[in-house]
């Protein structure tokens, strides 16, 4: 029977252990672990994220700051307010939503978050460790994956995994993370060909496309692992994700929906980051 993995269940339960570390260090350190959002221009979409990530550090007893700045900010503000926030005691993680507008480099954006409150993972010297098997922090939706996949006890060594899109954010750091854990990995994108021959032969299949409901049952083999990353709106208002999940749920042994699936899990990375990030830095205190 097919499994369905659960992420909000999973967030729900890994952010209750959270908000125990969040306030054991409040108690026995006097310190709380905080977050900051850097947010440019008014597109609704992300600052409804920024909200949902706000709403979560709240819940768990986190602090948490959000500084917004305009459309028409320059560069030089944004890489000043990151400054701030790199040299501001109260704050371990450091996050710009992304995208930007044009006239940013997210690039050099995120060149300029200090590598040690740099939650989201994005930063060159992260992945530079997280290729070279490093302690870094790990990105947060690729991580939420692995921690989902652990969960539900999905073989992963010696299995074939095959990731569809190679986004920095998430392709190819999931395809590091799997290898790591001994899987083999095979990345898929738009000039792939025959690209149904080379995911029906996976174990794990991730679809990270932007494509509402391209994976169907004819791109899955019977029983595989089917993790749908996708977020897509769709015309009457529904989210929707890259895999038509009423076609594949009955072949899959295990599948993501959208919602409830990989985006809880996607906000609680980036609370335990956070928390990892000030626990490291206590540690290097000693
Ligand atoms: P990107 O747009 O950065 O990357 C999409 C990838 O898909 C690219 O590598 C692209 O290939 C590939 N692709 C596009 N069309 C096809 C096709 N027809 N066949 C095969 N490959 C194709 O997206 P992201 O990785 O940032 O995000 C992917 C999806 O995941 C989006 O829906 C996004 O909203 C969602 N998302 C969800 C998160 C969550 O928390 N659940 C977090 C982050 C993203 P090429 O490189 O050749 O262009």
């Amino acid at each position: 029977m097919t499994k369905i993995m659960n992420g909000r269940e999973l967030a729900n339960e890994m952010r209750e252990t959270l908000a125990v570390q969040v306030s054991t260090l409040k108690e026995e350190k006097g310190i709380t672990p905080g977050l900051a959002v850097i947010i440019v221009g008014d597109d609704p979409a992300s600052h409804s994220y920024v909200r949902g990530k706000q709403k979560a550090c709240e819940k768990i007893g986190m602090h948490s700051v959000l500084h917004p700045l305009s459309e028409d900010a320059s560069e030089d503000e944004l890489l000043e307010a990151v400054n701030q926030y790199n040299h501001d005691d109260q704050i371990h993680g450091i996050l710009v939503q992304l995208p930007l507008p044009h006239h940013m480099s997210e690039m050099k954006v995120i060149e300029q978050i200090k590598p040690e409150k740099d939650v989201d993972g994005f930063h060159p010297i992260s992945t530079g460790r997280l290729m070279t098997g490093q302690q870094t922090f790990l990105p947060c939706t690729p991580n939420g994956i692995m921690q989902m996949l652990d969960a539900y006890e999905v073989p992963i060594q010696g299995k074939h995994a095959v990731i569809i899109g190679r986004s920095n954010i998430v392709g190819k750091p999931i395809a590091q993370l799997l290898l790591s854990r001994d899987a083999t990995v095979t990345i898929c994108h738009s000039k792939t060909k025959n690209m149904k021959e080379v995911t029906k032969q996976a174990d794990i299949v991730i679809a990270a496309v932007g494509r509402p409901e391209m994976v169907d049952e004819t791109y899955i083999k019977e029983g595989a692992c089917v993790i749908d990353v996708g977020i897509n709106r769709v015309e009457d208002g529904s989210l929707v994700g890259d895999v038509a999940y009423n076609k594949v749920e009955e072949k899959a042994g295990w599948i993501t929906p959208v919602p409830r699936g990989v985006g809880p899990m996607t906000i609680t990375m980036l609370l335990y980051n956070t928390v990892q990030s000030l626990e490291w830095t206590l540690q290097e205190q000693k």
